[in-house]
């Protein structure tokens, strides 16, 4: 969000939009926590490379995967978009046969929720629960409403600053699904967007809730996201993580909502 975040502010002030927060509380931890989430972090980022799976293998995984997250990705959403009526949340979740790089997206394509994952992601992964939660974090970006925020705050930083200006802010982060048709282009355009972080955090905390429920580890999931990996694809794109760049701040937030789901605390809306 570089550009756009700093304005982000002044401008709920100015006109009253609230594009910036999440939906949701980003549970944090005690100091305990937090050394133990450096501690899984700096595991994660020593992990070399690894075998790769069969396409028959990624695939079966995938379709393993898919059965048990994508019944509760959809009720979590409709729980949480109970009072819309125009809520979708039926999501087209499949394989993107056409990205030939580790990755994985959620976006709009003809208004409609779609959620793919590369083939070389899945051949890449250790295990189905790291498949899990990269699924489970996309819902998050669908149940975050992170593309409409995102939407709405070029769309109010155009009307305030100007289009020049916010164009060349937006530009680097931001596309609009619609525009762009051909599935190459949309996987290419949608798997190299990056999200604010406290979005990518809130995924991490709604899919921690998702990836749970359909019986999967969210935190060995999590470690998918903590190697220590290129950011950027041979092509000079972001890669999944340039996109979402490993911390500890990630792993954190996994154990906390881990604690809290092992306290029986729901998902909170943020205050
Ligand atoms: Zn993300």
């Amino acid at each position: 969000m570089k550009a756009l975040s700093r304005i982000c502010w002044p401008l709920v002030v100015a006109v009253g939009v609230s594009g910036c927060g999440t939906t949701y509380e980003i549970p944090s931890l005690g100091d305990t926590g937090t050394q133990r989430a450096k501690l899984l972090f700096e595991e994660g980022q020593q992990e070399g490379a690894r075998r790769q799976l069969s396409d028959a293998a990624a695939q079966r995984r995938f379709q393993r995967v898919k059965a048990k997250v994508a019944p509760v990705g959809k009720a979590v959403c409709e729980h949480a978009a109970k009072d819309k009526a125009d809520a979708v949340c039926d999501v087209d979740l499949a394989i993107d046969h056409s990205l030939n790089e580790r990755n994985a997206y959620f976006t709009y394509k003809d208004n409609a929720p779609i959620i793919r994952v590369t083939m070389p992601l899945l051949k890449d992964s250790a295990s189905d629960d790291e498949v899990a939660f990269v699924v489970g974090h996309e819902y998050g970006h669908l149940i975050g409403k992170h593309i409409e925020k995102q939407q709405q705050q070029a769309m109010v930083g155009a009307l305030i600053l100007g289009s020049i200006a916010v164009a060349a802010g937006a530009s680097a982060d931001y596309y609009d699904p619609n525009l762009v048709d051909a599935s190459v282009a949309l996987g290419a355009a949608a798997g190299s967007m990056a999200y604010s972080q406290s979005y990518e955090l809130e995924s991490d905390t709604v899919g921690t809730y998702i990836v749970h429920a359909a019986g999967y580890d969210p935190l060995d999931g999590a470690k998918f996201f903590a190697r220590a990996e290129d950011a950027k694809t041979e092509a000079g794109k972001l890669s999944f993580w340039g996109t979402h760049p490993p911390d500890e701040k990630r792993v954190a937030t996994v154990l906390a909502t881990i604690e809290r789901i092992e306290n029986d605390i729901g998902l909170k809306k943020a205050e």
